[in-house]
């Protein structure tokens, strides 16, 4: 084994800030009062009244500051390298984005702001809708939604709104069975049936199982096109008038939007209702739990029932916020959460748009489909002496859209590491690991989605990395079946952390 599979790697025992410092050490000393002291019992009622202080850490500046610089150095994140993270779009966020949403105007807007006081706020959200509108071809828009599966969420609510308004009641929600794992969690959580559809010889949708299972039950078909193995399926046209034939909508997961902006429109194809992934084709910090946005654009059909309060503006331009609104919103399903969205995404993507435009738009899309064929083309290279093609395998097509899905059978069977040992020991090369088993169907998946600001060498570099990872474990498979060795941690129990998450431990 390697010698840097010895190094020492728990640097920093203490781990939670809670283990630092000492009793009545402090950061910050209040001034003595220059006003008369009152007595905390005559201002709070008994029974709101602590029993005992709260158990904070009790440290100084200094340490808080290591402690926390620390942990964020201990990150793998965008700003650092690679993250070629598989249907994610972990694409560069501007710093012009940053500088905008921090503005005060933005970033210290109250969110029960009095609309009249909060004109340019709205002014910003009705453009993005009408841009979102334009991209997506489809007129009426919301931004309530906090995320992708939140839009997704929204749009089965709204399905189901419009069949019960014609007196029907459709149980069956259709899904590929390369669907990501949020879109049969949503018809679950909106209480209809999931209905499998399977997936053809060329990757996409089987369109006699489609025919077989398209019938009056069925309330939707969710669709992503490109589809998560990053093809595009041809017979959208086809699709469209099997689902509307049998009187059923058309969702699209927009969360591959990146692929096709400026190029086709869901609504073109024939969709009802599309999410979009602010934070993914629009560019925020995401991952981690950040903020995210999952804004819904839908069909004339369909307004009617979107959430309220819709933004409205009267004839001399003054924007307010209509809770019983005309039209679209009209038969609402409600609201979705309180406030109208995540603010910050609304501001950092609209920038986006603005400073790329709707030529900057396409040309970005046609640079992540050229640089995912790029690193493809590279990886398969058998000239330059590339592994890669023959352990890790193109699972569907010959080329792709803005992301591609090998499988690591081959590699598993022959080399006797699996896509997870591979995913691990990239990480000692300095590269977040593209996204591991999932789509479902193709086995030992390993789903790369480079983007379109990556450079020419960054490319090269990573693909370099694989054909080294193979390569090494062809002469001893053993040193990625232990990777990492250069992170923080090792392998982690990632089942059991979920399951049993100890998030108090040192709190008693
Ligand atoms: C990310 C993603 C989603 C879910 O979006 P979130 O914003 O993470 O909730 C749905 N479908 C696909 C294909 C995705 O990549």
């Amino acid at each position: 084994m390697s010698a840097i599979a010895e190094l020492p790697l728990q640097r920093d025992h203490a781990t939670t800030i809670f283990q630092k410092g000492a009793p009545g050490r402090r950061a910050f000393m209040c001034p003595e009062l220059d006003v008369p002291a009152v007595d905390p019992e005559q201002l709070l009622p008994e029974r709101y009244r602590r029993v005992r202080p709260p158990r904070l850490p009790e440290v100084s500046e200094p340490e808080i500051v290591r402690h926390y610089v620390g942990i964020s150095k201990r990150n793998f994140d965008l700003d650092s390298g690679f993250y070629p993270l598989g249907s994610c779009t972990m694409k560069h966020n501007p710093r012009l984005h940053e500088r905008v949403a921090a503005l005060p105007g933005h970033a210290r807007l109250h969110p029960l702001q009095d609309p009249e006081r909060a004109q340019g706020a709205l002014e910003l959200m009705w453009n993005l809708q009408g841009a979102l509108a334009e991209i997506s071809g489809l007129p009426h828009v919301s931004l309530q939604p906090s995320a992708g599966s939140h839009g997704e969420l929204a749009g089965v609510l709204l399905t189901r709104a419009y069949h019960e308004d014609r007196g029907e009641t459709r149980h069956k929600v259709l899904t590929p069975d390369t669907a990501h794992g949020t879109n049969p969690a949503t018809v679950t959580m909106a209480g209809l049936e999931v209905v499998k559809v399977a997936t053809n010889a060329a990757g996409g949708v089987d369109i006699e199982d489609l025919r077989a299972k398209a019938d009056r039950d069925v309330a939707c078909l969710m669709l992503t096109n490109p589809n998560t193995l990053g093809l595009f399926d041809p017979n959208i046209t086809e699709i469209a008038e099997i689902v509307h034939g049998v009187g059923a909508t058309l969702y699209y997961d927009g969360a591959n939007l990146n692929a096709v902006m400026g190029i086709s429109r869901p609504g073109d194809m024939g969709f009802d209702i599309v999410h979009f992934n602010l934070h993914k084709s629009f560019t925020q910090p995401h991952g981690g739990g950040g903020p995210g946005s999952g804004p819904i654009a839908v069909s004339d059909r369909i307004a009617p029932y979107l959430p309220v309060p819709v933004i409205v503006r009267d004839q001399d331009g003054a924007f307010d916020l209509d809770h019983e609104p005309e039209g679209a919103g009209s038969k609402s399903i409600g609201r979705l959460r309180g406030f109208q969205g995540n603010y910050g995404c609304f501001v950092r993507s609209y920038a986006y748009i603005c400073s790329l435009g709707g030529d900057g738009l396409k040309d970005a899309s046609e640079a992540a489909v050229l640089n995912a064929n790029y690193l493809l083309a590279r990886l398969r290279d058998k000239n330059a002496h590339s592994p890669v093609a023959e352990y890790l395998p193109l699972a569907y097509g010959e080329l792709c859209m803005h992301e591609f899905v090998l499988s690591g059978g081959p590699m598993k069977r022959t080399l006797q590491i699996k896509t997870l040992d591979l995913a691990k020991r990239l990480l000692d090369f300095g590269f977040h690991p593209p996204t591991v088993y999932f789509p479902l169907l193709v086995e030992e998946a390993l789903m790369v989605e480079p983007t379109e600001t990556e450079t020419k060498e960054t490319l090269d570099a990573f693909a370099e990395a694989i054909g080294a990872i193979l390569r090494e474990a062809a002469e001893d498979p053993e040193i990625a079946r232990q990777a990492p060795y250069t992170t923080p941690v090792r392998r982690l129990d990632e089942v059991h952390a979920a399951k049993h998450p100890v998030i108090r431990e040192t709190l008693g």
